[in-house]
């Protein structure tokens, strides 16, 4: 069997059984990113050296019989906005050209408290701003299934690497389906936790009230694993929630029997392809057979959610984002006149178009005489839209939904239209802006031959119940176990 079939808490167990060391594994994972990565483009570098070094060491570890942490000796990889110690951290933005991260996000180095081993940073749209990573700086990346069509993003390096076995799982970042979306498109499995059930702490900031960092595997089982390492209080994020999550992957296996699942009918109207409704419908229909009771519910305000984040984020992002002005971080522009023409030049050079249109969205919003009218009237819609999740919660347990409206689109299909763009966030958006846990798990693919996801939403804090249902499905279908050919040799390129 290839090593690289394992998944993360397969790859950890057997290490602990002594079936396959982290050398091996590590390698094996190393080898598949050199043979495919040229094409795929998941990865924007790779420490593979100090991978194989960390593995040696896990092993010799593990030799002198020291117990090791639930991640012992297994590789992840991380997305290109979250810090670890001494790497850069680019977030695909020619803007940090240079920045060395000064120390370990939260989730990284709990990730190494665990003893996982970081294996290296993924591609992603600029800043997270995107969904499909074409915005990227370095390039686009492509998906597994089809390195015709995008993998989605912004986490897409990180969805389309577990896809394409060169790492088990990885971290991504979700504002407004970054997590969710990719991992649908990519046919894995990916998770938004709550907001503040994760540390932001280390996370370059899009849009702070959003934002949260999230994992992405081949395995419901692996997402539980590794919230459950990530996941919990940390006193160096203020929005960081209390608690800690557990149990999460010992209570897995506790079925879906009277579980309440809510359908809104607001998710499958226009818009969404005929495909992927009917994969969703039928994934509904199979969480019934398991003794699941299906209920209709409503969410009346999602017609205005993707206009209200694009409010939200977007001001958010405009101010998050003023930091980079060629003094502290990053790129600088050469041989400035004086002040303002060293923050014109760098964030004119350092910024690409996407990033500077939704400074501009964000911060016209934002500006006096139009404050009220649109920034402060899109918080009083958020505020409906959490409103409209906690009514439905009172009929139902979760929501199942599509995850994306459409599966993988062609490589430069959206580029020419942002609001097109904007539309493929339609299915993810709500749970962000609500604050809620959701999930994308594979339950379907077109004719075509691409992935279909099913997005689950549940109450705040539950993501014990959210991961409860989606693993009952996932193991009652194969959708996850589907391998995505191997592709043709690249001609030329890569890490
Ligand atoms: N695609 C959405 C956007 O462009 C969401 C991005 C994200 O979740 N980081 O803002």
């Amino acid at each position: 069997m290839d090593p690289t079939d394992l998944t993360l808490h397969e790859a950890a167990e057997a290490m602990r059984g002594g079936g396959i060391s982290s050398r091996e594994y590590t390698a094996a994972c190393l080898e598949r990113v050199r043979r495919v990565d040229p094409v795929f483009g998941a990865f924007v570098e790779v420490y593979g050296e100090e991978a194989l070094e960390a593995a040696v060491a896990a092993d010799r570890r593990r030799a002198a019989g020291e117990p090791g942490g639930a991640l012992a000796g297994v590789p992840v990889a991380v997305k290109d906005n979250i810090c670890a110690a001494g790497r850069r951290a680019g977030c695909a933005s020619k803007i940090l050209d240079g920045f060395v991260a000064p120390y370990d996000a939260t989730a990284v180095e709990r990730l190494r408290a665990a003893g996982a081993i970081i294996l290296g940073r993924t591609n992603m749209d600029e800043f997270a701003m995107g969904s499909s990573t074409e915005t990227s700086s370095r390039g686009v990346t492509r998906n597994p299934w089809d390195p015709e069509r995008v993998p989605g993003g912004s986490s897409g390096g990180s969805a389309a690497a577990v896809a394409a076995r060169e790492v088990p799982a990885a971290l991504g970042t979700d504002t407004g389906g970054s997590i969710r979306q990719p991992a649908a498109l990519c046919g894995v499995a990916g998770l938004k936790p709550t907001y503040g059930r994760v540390s932001r702490f280390g996370l370059v900031a899009f849009a702070s009230s959003l934002d949260q960092i999230g994992p992405i595997a081949r395995s419901v089982r692996d997402l539980a694993l590794l919230l459950e390492v990530i996941g919990g209080h940390d006193g160096r994020d203020s929005t960081s929630a209390e608690g800690s999550p557990r149990g999460l992957a010992g209570g897995l296996d506790r079925g879906i029997e009277g579980l309440r699942v809510g359908v809104p009918e607001e998710f499958f109207a226009a818009g969404v392809d005929g495909e992927v409704r009917a994969s969703v419908e039928a994934s509904v229909g199979r969480m019934r057979d398991l003794g699941a009771a299906v209920v209709g519910v409503r969410l009346p305000h999602t017609p205005y959610a993707v206009a209200t984040y694009y409010i939200v984020a977007t001001a958010e992002a405009s101010s998050n984002l003023a930091r980079y002005d060629g003094v502290q971080y990053g790129l600088r522009a050469a041989d400035p006149r004086d002040l303002p023409d060293l923050y014109e030049r760098t964030r004119a050079e350092g910024l690409g178009p996407e990033v500077k249109r939704r400074i501009m969205l964000g911060t016209y919003v934002l500006s006096a005489g139009y404050h009220d009218a649109y920034y402060l009237k899109a918080l009083k819609v958020r505020t409906l839209m959490r409103r409209d999740f906690e009514e439905a919660f009172g009929r139902c347990d979760v929501i199942a939904t599509p995850t994306a409206p459409t599966a993988a689109f062609a490589l430069g299909e959206k580029t020419a239209d942002p609001l097109t763009m904007y539309l493929s966030d339609i299915c993810t958006i709500s749970a962000s802006l609500a604050g809620i846990p959701a999930i994308s798990v594979p339950c379907g693919f077109t004719a075509a031959g691409l992935p279909v996801g099913l997005q689950l939403m549940a109450r705040p804090f539950e993501e014990g119940t959210l991961l409860r249902a989606a693993h009952a499905y996932e193991q009652a279908t194969d959708w996850h176990r589907r391998r995505p050919p191997d592709p043709a040799p690249a001609r030329g390129g890569g890490v």
